[in-house]
């Protein structure tokens, strides 16, 4: 297979490595990336496909920590905020930008609590001047009239007083920063499998099943790295996890109309709690989250409930002029939260990470964030290797790009003189790699290449091509799923599985 190292099934791997990553979230792509960076080859493996798990169904924003400081952790606060600058100056910049948040106040909110959210929003940003982020890629939060709020919102209701401004970090999407982070750690020759599920591990090795023909195998690895989020205790027996449930909507932007910025919304009756409004590139908007228990076995695929649904529709319109309605929802997705059980009792790991070495040497890392997934993967490799007794080099991927990272203003001149701006925005400078590829493989024309793949549907048949060449899409779902988020709006799939398919049959001279 040309150009790409990240592909489905078993044939060629290597049975002996210094590192074995299992799971290929964000989590488990990280890991293999920090190993690869480090000098040490690399096996990493997912049982489905790249960010098969939590790491698709997230809210798609790179958290600044202010969660994290509301309940006191201030250190998880701070490595958050410099997880966050890193990734949008250094490491990321075209897979993520600065995302404006309105906060409206009206009659829900009273004064004093009104000034504490400000104070608190206000502290938000001592953590990004903390982390030595610019105030270019951040701007500061504001105190905005009623007329400017109703400006970047003009689907708010009529009772505000005004609002806070504020800014965090928004990704492209979730999906697209594990391809990119995959893809890199691939260019730097690790050696990464989907389709290929670990049966057993130690921390010596792992025996895996190869889910395209069935087939079990050893590998022998000097050390083992256990990324499989919620279901990482499935493999090990010292780790139990107790997942819960967030789940969002997927709206047309015409639902809510003109809206310009993010919606805070706080949750009646609940202190501290809020849903998030958010509007996306290309035309549509995702409302979350709830917080559910799951009662009984981890699911594959976790699937939003009619109440969920419910709730969310009833908090978003109370805030609204008019109110949404069911037909609304275009699609609905969840994640499951990995809470961990330790000692008789839980914790919440989804507002940090742990490193966990069991007794048969295997570490696994969980928790943290999509925003944290670096400084997981750091951590997770140090332990591991000083564990192993691996001398490696020392970590360097804080000062690593991303595959097609560039500074921001040199995005812009690339966007501005590019055939699809949409391909800057996705694959930045590798946005003319991604093009050529496709030619390479179908002999198509630009026209189209870059022409929209069904009737409201942005995505071009060059990404899915791409997807198939370089970032190793096995079948529909991979480049409906996930290498694109066509599948988001169940519509909108349907729709594009002729393309999907077609992008499958001109790549297929390539991959073979
Ligand atoms: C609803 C929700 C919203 C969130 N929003 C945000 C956000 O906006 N910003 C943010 O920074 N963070 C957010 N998070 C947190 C973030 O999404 C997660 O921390 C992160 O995605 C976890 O990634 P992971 O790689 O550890 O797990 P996963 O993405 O679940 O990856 C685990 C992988 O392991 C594979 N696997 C499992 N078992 C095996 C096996 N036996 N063999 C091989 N492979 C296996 C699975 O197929 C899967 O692909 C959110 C989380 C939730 C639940």
């Amino acid at each position: 297979m040309s150009g790409t190292r990240i592909r489905p099934g078993w044939a060629d791997a290597p049975t002996e490595v210094d590192v074995l990553v299992v799971g290929l979230g964000i989590t488990g792509a990280g890991c293999a990336l920090d190993a690869v960076s480090r000098g040490l080859s690399v096996l990493a493996v997912d049982a489905h496909d790249l960010a098969f798990g939590t790491s698709r169904w997230s809210s798609k924003l790179v958290h600044g920590g202010l969660r994290y400081l509301a309940n006191g952790q201030v250190g998880v606060a701070h490595e958050s905020a410099v997880e966050r600058g890193i990734l949008m100056e250094v490491t990321a910049p075209h897979l993520t930008h600065a995302l404006p948040m309105l906060l409206p106040l009206d009659d829900a909110i009273g004064r004093r609590q009104a000034a504490l959210l400000r104070a608190g929003i206000g502290a938000g940003d001592l953590l990004r001047v903390a982390a030595r982020t610019s105030s270019e890629t951040l701007p500061r939060p504001r105190r905005i009239s009623a007329t400017e709020s109703h400006r970047l919102a003009p689907a708010l209701g009529a009772s505000i007083r005004g609002g806070i401004l504020s800014w965090d970090g928004q990704l492209e999407d979730d999906a697209r920063l594990v391809t990119t982070v995959a893809r890199t750690a691939a260019g730097l020759g690790a050696d990464l499998r989907t389709r290929v599920r670990v049966l057993q591990l130690d921390g010596a090795g792992a025996v895996l099943r190869d889910e395209l023909t069935g087939e079990t195998r050893e590998v022998r690895a000097r050390a083992v790295v256990n990324a499989a989020g919620v279901w990482a205790g499935e493999l090990v027996d010292d780790v139990e996890l107790r997942p819960s449930r967030g789940t969002h909507l997927v709206l047309r932007a015409d639902a809510v109309p003109g809206l310009a910025v993010a919606l805070t919304l706080p949750v009646p009756g609940v202190r501290n709690r809020f849903l998030n409004v958010v509007p996306q590139q290309e035309g549509l908007v995702y409302v979350g989250l709830t917080d559910v228990p799951l009662d009984g076995a981890t699911p594959d695929v976790p699937e939003p409930s009619e109440d969920e649904i419910a709730f969310l529709l009833g908090t978003t319109s109370a805030a609204l002029a008019h109110p949404l309605a069911r037909e609304d929802v275009v699609g609905a997705y969840a994640g499951l939260r990995p809470l961990l059980r330790a000692d008789g009792h839980t914790s919440d790991l989804s507002r940090r990470h742990a490193v966990l070495t069991s007794s048969t040497g295997a570490v696994t890392v969980v928790g943290g964030k999509l925003t944290t997934y670096r400084r997981m993967a750091q951590d997770a490799l140090d332990v591991a290797l000083r564990a192993a007794g691996i001398d490696a080099r020392t970590c360097t991927t804080a000062r690593l790009p991303l595959a097609g990272a560039a500074p921001r203003a040199e995005l812009a001149r690339l966007a501005a003189d590019s055939p699809s701006p949409r391909l800057v925005r996705r694959y930045g400078t590798d946005a003319g790699l991604v093009l050529a590829a496709a030619r390479g493989a179908s002999g198509l024309d630009d026209g189209e290449l870059l022409a929209p793949v069904a009737d409201g549907v942005p995505v071009t048949l060059a990404e899915l091509i791409f997807g198939v060449t370089h970032e190793g899409a096995h079948d529909v779902g991979d480049l409906l799923d996930r290498r694109t988020r066509i599948g988001l709006v169940a519509g909108d799939r349907s729709r594009a599985v002729p393309a999907a398919h077609r992008a499958f049959t001109l790549a297929e001279a390539t991959v073979r």
